[in-house]
């Protein structure tokens, strides 16, 4: 009896705290004070939830200090802004139509704490103004979204591109990807190709493409690969499946964009003296200015002016091989008779000097002392991959050959 009687109270006992614990926590509940907890608010990396924002676009005629003015800073802090901003831009290139900031206390003062100017599409300058001015540069973020596009050769590789609706960027880089591997002028019907690549994007906007990480031409039923691989921080190339470069130890032509205005030719009219001679170079016709490059690596023979061939710069790349460029508006500050220059290498400017009729350059190309046509000639390859490199480079060219293969 007794033991019941003490089990019971027990029970109850129980039951009260229980109930109680209940009781307290909904009280807990009611009470909770109602916030909503939103995710922070950042522009330009400031945090800017509880500041006034105020955006606006650079008038035409409208200078940095109006700007400054109208937004309720004083004369006195635009000199200093001024002042501090001579090492990080140029006030007076304030830009119409460009996007600027202006961020204020949310107080009845609505003091202004920073200025941000958006200088570029990638770069803005932040004016600190909260306790000293401190003026400095910001980047935006780039967010990088790749992507895989397949195409089909109707008539052109341009075309191919066009039509899938992505940018003609992706037909130029992969033309210069596969130079030395495949002829464009002959690619036909019923050749295909893979591409994967970077888009970039800034703010949620699409700035353009990035590089190319793999591709695959198929060409008369032939599978060419590429697959992007950077063996240090600064430079990246394409390798097959095998880790040899698609890349020569020349380059196609000294200039990025061009048109050949003249073959090498054992016979033609000169376009200046009329006369019937061998044409012993290749004339790429580029806008004056055009930055001419060194085809390969190699070290500078010559650099200097004659009259026939204007300003010309004569590079020498091995016992074998030398090239010469001819017509240069001016030769790049620094190349001169004996600096080694790598392959494409800006070394000089396209232009009209010696004799010429146009802007041009006339590449030439020595081979064993003897002037030949270098689309002629059964190139040596650039290097392969380094041996110390070949275990990363297959591990990457696993994965995105497996891209590649995949349909998704
Ligand atoms: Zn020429």
């Amino acid at each position: 009896m007794k033991k019941s009687v003490g089990l019971i109270l027990i029970v109850i006992s129980l039951l009260f705290i229980l109930t109680n614990l209940n009781n307290s926590k909904s009280k807990l509940l009611d009470n909770e004070p109602q916030i909503e907890i939103t995710d922070p608010v950042y522009e330009y990396g400031i945090l800017v939830d509880s500041f006034n924002l105020i955006h606006g676009v650079v008038k035409n005629g409208q200078t940095l200090g109006e700007i400054l003015y109208a937004n309720h800073i004083n004369h006195q802090k635009i000199a200093e802004i001024v002042l501090k901003s001579k090492e990080i831009f140029d006030v007076r290139r304030v830009n119409p139509g460009k996007k600027y900031l202006v961020i204020n206390s949310k107080d009845s003062i609505e003091k202004a704490c920073y200025f941000i100017y958006e200088e570029s599409q990638t770069t803005y300058i932040v004016v600190d103004m909260i306790d000293e001015i401190d003026v400095y540069k910001g980047e935006k973020e780039i967010i990088t979204k790749l992507k895989k596009s397949t195409g089909q050769i109707t008539s052109s590789l341009s075309e191919a591109v066009e039509n899938l609706g992505v940018s003609p960027r992706v037909s130029i880089q992969l033309s210069e990807i596969y130079a030395w591997t495949i002829d464009f002028f002959k690619i036909q019907k019923g050749d295909a190709f893979t591409v994967y690549y970077e888009n970039n994007y800034i703010d949620g906007e699409y700035i353009g493409i990035g590089n190319i990480l793999a591709a695959e031409f198929i060409h008369k039923d032939k599978s060419f690969y590429a697959f992007y691989y950077k063996a240090n921080k600064n430079f990246g190339e394409y390798f097959d499946e095998e880790g040899r470069t698609l890349r020569k130890a020349f380059l196609k032509a000294p200039l990025d964009f061009y048109r050949i205005s003249s073959r090498y030719s054992k016979n033609r009219k000169h376009p200046v003296t009329g006369k019937w001679k061998g044409h012993f170079g290749t004339d790429y016709a580029a806008p004056r200015g055009t930055p001419i490059m060194s085809t390969a690596n190699g070290t500078v023979q010559v650099a200097g002016r004659t009259r026939n061939n204007g300003n010309y710069v004569k590079i020498r790349h091995n016992g074998t091989y030398t090239t010469q460029y001819l017509h240069m508006s001016k030769i790049k500050p620094g190349i001169r008779k004996g600096v080694y220059v790598k392959q494409g290498e800006t070394i000089g400017y396209v232009g009209s000097t010696g004799l010429a009729t146009g802007p041009h350059v006339c590449y030439r190309f020595w081979k064993n002392g003897k002037q030949v046509d270098p689309y002629m000639q059964k190139l040596p390859p650039g290097d392969p991959i380094q041996e110390s490199n070949k275990k990363e480079y297959f591990t990457v060219k696993d994965s995105l050959m497996n891209i590649l293969n995949n349909t998704y």
